[in-house]
């Protein structure tokens, strides 16, 4: 993929590669498999699925919320596919995926907002593929406690849920979700019985150094274990504009504020994405 004008050199990705990448290509293309590593054309993809690891989306493709960073369709979702959980299982055993990401549009139309799926999606994956780990990167179901505990009582052995910016922004950013919102997610996930939980915020929206700082120590004190921070690139024209390209010195610095802070693990530059390692963050 050619760099687009004006993006610094550390954003230009080489394309993928690799004996696994080039397998599991394959049988991607052969099943029809549909992982967000490659609708989302990740510049991660040689390095995660030569780990084993993959990202799947669930609930659809169309979201009932509009966040302004997110090249994900909104509108009217289509109807549950009580069959996916097995789908999705099923993809992750004929990948022999090691380590597997879940995530899910928001499905606010839904009485359940998708909790029954993710459930059953998590119990169909240990059923069929019983030594993958798996990580829930979950939507914050509106707060709603019913919801997180079906999420809790499968028991992955990462939950996620990303912040995706610092609190001024956040209501640019998506419109629909609340920073203090989010955080208390985060805690109650955690002071209920989550083994390890997890977030992400991307980089470049507008955000100051000060602001940054602040949500990692948010972070911590909603007892959070792994933090993700990557560059904001726009999916097209009609989202947020990029304001800024973060310098990798910049990435460094706050990795290095952040293992300061007590995180089990982060992963800080420019083409992180918040599954990027995945499988690291279990231990
Ligand atoms: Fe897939 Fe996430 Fe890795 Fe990208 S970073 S290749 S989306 S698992
Ligand atoms: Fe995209 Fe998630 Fe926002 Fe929906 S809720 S628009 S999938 S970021």
């Amino acid at each position: 993929i050619p760099p687009k004008k004006g993006k610094p050199k550390w954003l230009r990705v080489k394309l993928p590669t690799g004996k696994k990448y080039t397998q599991l290509r394959g049988l991607v293309d052969k099943y029809d498999l549909h992982t967000i590593c490659t609708s989302g054309s990740c510049p991660n993809m040689g390095e995660c699925w030569g780990e084993g690891t993959a990202t799947f989306m669930i609930l659809g493709n169309v979201c009932t919320r509009s966040c302004g960073f997110c090249g994900v369709k909104t509108g009217r979702p289509e109807n549950v596919d009580w069959e996916e959980p097995e789908k999705v299982a099923r993809s992750i055993k004929i990948m022999k995926i090691k380590h597997a990401v879940l995530t899910s549009v928001d499905r606010d139309d839904l009485k359940d907002m998708g909790s029954i799926i993710w459930a059953e999606t998590v119990n169909a994956v240990r059923r069929m593929n019983p030594n993958t780990t798996l990580e829930t990167l979950i939507p914050d179901f509106q707060g709603i406690e019913t919801h997180l505990d079906r999420i809790l009582s499968v028991a992955p052995e990462v939950i996620s849920h990303n912040m995706e910016t610092v609190k001024r922004l956040t209501r640019e950013v998506r419109i629909q979700a609340k920073y203090d919102r989010s955080l208390a997610i985060l805690k109650y996930l955690k002071d209920n019985g989550a083994h390890r939980t997890k977030s992400g915020i991307m980089l470049g929206l507008g955000e100051q150094e000060e602001e940054v700082i602040e949500t990692l120590h948010d972070l911590r004190s909603a007892n959070v274990d792994v933090v993700t921070i990557g560059q904001y690139l726009q999916p097209s024209r009609k989202h947020l504009p990029v304001k800024q390209f973060i310098t990798p010195d910049q990435f460094k610095k706050y990795e290095e504020i952040g293992l300061d802070l007590g995180f089990r693990h982060v992963e800080s530059g420019a083409l992180v994405r918040s599954s990027y390692k995945a499988h690291k963050h279990i231990e």
